[in-house]
C-alpha cells in the first residue's frame, strides 16, 4: 500500500479515498477537485475556494510563478501558503504546458523542482513531455523515455516531505501508457496524473480517454493515486471517476465564465440562450440570466464562475454519495446521455468491464437497468462467471416463467435478462434483485442467452430446457443446439 493515499470505498472502477499530504498536515477525500489558480488572474480568491466551496486542495502553476519577478520574490520570502492564503493543500505544475505550447522552457526538473520545494508545493510535478495524441509511434516511445528519464531525476532530488507526481503519457498508444504507468509506479513517487489528454477531450473523443487512462491503470497499481490533467468539465467527471480517477483540476470554471459560457452536467449553455437558470446555486438562486448578463464584465466573470464551481463541487460530492451507495454507474448512465459522445466514452468504459469488475463491490443496494448498456455492466460479467461454479442436476429447466408442478426435471432455475439463468435460491441476492423494465430490450435477453450459453457449456452431461418468452431467432440461434426450446409466448 501507498503510504500516502488509502482507499475505503470503490464502486465498479471507482473509488473514494484518502489523499494524506504531510507538508500541507492535511487529508484529501477523493475524488478531489483541484480548481486551477493563475497566480496573476485572480477570478476566485483561494480564500473563497476554502470558505465558501470547501476547497481542500488547489493547483497552481510553480513555472509562471517562477518566471514573475515579484510573484516569484513573494513566494520564495513568505511561501505559496501565505501570497494565496490558502489554508489547504497545494499542488504545483512544472511547466510542462508552456512546453507543450511554446515548444521550449528554460527550467530543468532539478530546478523546478528545488523551485516548488522552495516556495511551500505540498506536490510538485517534474517537467514531463506532453505528447499530444496521434503522434508517430517513434515520437511518443523517444518522448516518453525523456519523461522517465526526468521522473527519475526527480527521485533524486531532495524533497523533504513534498509529494512528487509522476506523469504517464504514451499519446494515443495503449501498450505505451502502459508501460508509462508500470515505470511510473516503480519510482517512489506518489501522485500519478494521466497527462495530455486535454486535446482529446477538446475534441470530445471521450472513447479515446477511457482506453488512455485503463492502459494507464493497468501499469499502475491498483493503490496508486490518479490524477486525470485538465479534466475541467464536470460532465466527464462521473465517467472518469469510475474509470478510477481520483483528482481532477478545474481551469474550465474561469476559462468558460470568461466567455460568457455556463456549465451544467449535461454540457455548456451560453448566457445569452438561457432564459432561467436550471440550477439552485447561491448565484442561480439570487440572480436571472438577464440580471447576470446586466452586470459589468468582471462582476459578470466572477458570478459565472462562482456558478461553475457550484456545480462542478456538486458532482464531485454526488459521485462521492453515489460511490458510497454503490450507483456509480447508474450516474455514469445518465451522465452519458448528455452527449453522444459522452454515450461513446461510456460503451468504451464497459469494453474494460473485465478490469472494473475487479474492484466492484460483490453485493450492493440495487441494479437499475436504465439503459441497454447495463447489459454490459460488469456485475452481469460476474454473474455468467459465476455459472461456472454452480452444480446442477442431470437434467435442467430454466425458465423466464414459474416453476413447473410435475417432476419432469430435476430442478428448475429462474431465467432473467440480462443476467440468464439462476438457481431460484439465489433470487434475493445481488445483483439479481435487479430493477429491469417490464419492456425489456434485445441487449438484456441476448446478455441472458450468454449465460444459458455459459452454463450448458461448462456442465456437458446436463440436459437443458430453456422456457423463454419469445426470444427472437437470431439470439435462440446462438444458444448450443442441445438446448431443448420452449416458447412461452406459445408462438
Ligand atoms: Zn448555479
Amino acid at each position: 500500500m501507498r503510504e500516502c493515499f488509502e482507499i475505503r470505498a470503490t464502486d465498479a472502477g471507482g473509488r473514494l479515498g484518502e489523499l494524506t499530504v504531510p507538508r500541507a498536515d492535511a487529508t484529501v477525500e477523493t475524488p478531489a477537485l483541484l480548481p486551477v489558480i493563475n497566480p496573476n488572474l485572480d477570478t476566485i480568491s483561494p480564500r473563497r475556494l476554502a470558505d465558501e466551496f470547501g476547497a481542500e486542495i488547489l493547483i497552481t502553476n510553480s513555472y509562471i510563478i517562477h518566471g514573475t519577478e515579484d510573484v516569484r520574490e513573494e513566494a520564495l520570502e513568505y511561501g505559496l501558503h501565505e501570497v494565496l492564503d490558502f489554508p489547504g493543500a497545494i499542488m504545483t505544475d512544472s511547466g510542462s504546458f508552456q512546453l507543450a505550447e511554446y515548444g521550449e522552457i528554460d527550467v530543468t526538473t532539478e530546478e523546478i523542482l528545488e523551485f516548488q520545494h522552495a516556495i511551500g508545493s505540498d506536490i510538485g510535478t517534474p517537467v514531463d513531455i506532453p505528447t499530444p495524441p496521434d503522434v508517430s509511434r517513434e515520437r511518443a516511445e523517444a518522448e516518453l523515455e525523456t519523461t522517465q528519464e526526468r521522473l527519475e531525476a526527480a527521485e533524486a532530488v531532495d524533497t523533504g516531505e513534498m509529494l512528487v507526481s509522476a506523469p504517464v503519457q504514451g499519446s494515443t498508444y495503449p501498450d505505451l501508457r502502459e508501460r508509462a504507468g508500470r515505470h511510473a509506479d516503480a519510482t517512489d513517487l506518489d501522485v500519478f496524473p494521466v497527462g495530455a489528454v486535454v486535446p482529446l477531450m477538446n475534441d470530445y473523443r471521450y472513447d479515446d480517454v477511457v482506453d488512455a487512462v485503463a492502459a494507464a491503470k493497468r501499469g499502475l497499481g491498483a493503490d496508486a493515486p490518479v490524477h486525470l490533467f485538465g479534466a475541467g468539465h464536470p460532465m466527464m467527471f462521473a465517467l472518469a471517476a469510475a474509470m478510477g480517477c481520483d483528482l481532477f483540476d478545474s481551469a474550465a470554471y474561469a476559462l468558460y465564465a470568461r466567455d460568457d459560457r455556463y456549465l451544467t452536467v449535461r454540457g455548456t449553455r451560453n448566457l445569452d440562450d438561457l432564459a432561467y437558470f436550471p440550477c439552485s446555486c447561491p448565484v442561480c438562486a439570487a440572480h436571472s440570466p438577464a440580471e447576470i448578463r446586466d452586470l459589468p464584465d468582471r462582476k459578470r466573470e466572477q458570478e459565472l464562475a462562482a456558478h461553475n464551481l457550484h456545480v462542478t463541487f456538486a458532482e464531485i460530492r454526488r459521485i462521492k454519495q453515489a460511490i458510497r451507495a454503490g450507483t456509480l454507474l447508474e450516474l455514469v448512465e445518465q451522465r452519458a446521455r448528455s452527449h453522444p459522445t459522452m454515450l461513446d466514452g461510456y460503451r468504451t468504459l464497459l469494453d474494460h468491464a473485465a478490469e472494473l469488475e475487479r474492484t466492484d463491490p460483490v453485493s450492493k443496494g440495487a441494479f437499475f437497468y436504465t439503459s441497454h448498456e447495463s447489459a454490459r455492466r460488469p456485475e452481469v460479467r460476474r454473474h455468467h462467471r459465476r455459472l461456472d461454479r454452480l452444480s446442477v442436476p442431470d437434467s435442467l429447466l430454466l425458465t423466464e416463467g414459474d416453476a413447473p408442478r410435475g417432476d419432469e426435471f430435476d430442478a428448475s432455475w429462474r431465467v432473467e435478462p440480462p443476467f440468464g439463468p439462476f438457481p431460484r435460491a439465489l433470487s434475493k441476492s445481488y445483483p439479481l434483485t435487479a430493477e429491469v423494465p417490464d419492456r425489456t430490450d434485445r441487449a438484456a435477453v441476448a446478455a441472458a442467452a450468454d449465460g444459458v450459453t455459459r452454463l450448458v457449456e461448462s456442465n456437458p452431461d446436463t440436459e437443458f430446457t430453456l422456457a423463454h418468452r419469445g426470444w427472437p431467432a437470431p439470439i435462440r440461434d446462438r444458444l448450443p443446439a442441445r438446448v431443448e426450446l420452449v416458447d412461452l409466448t406459445g408462438e
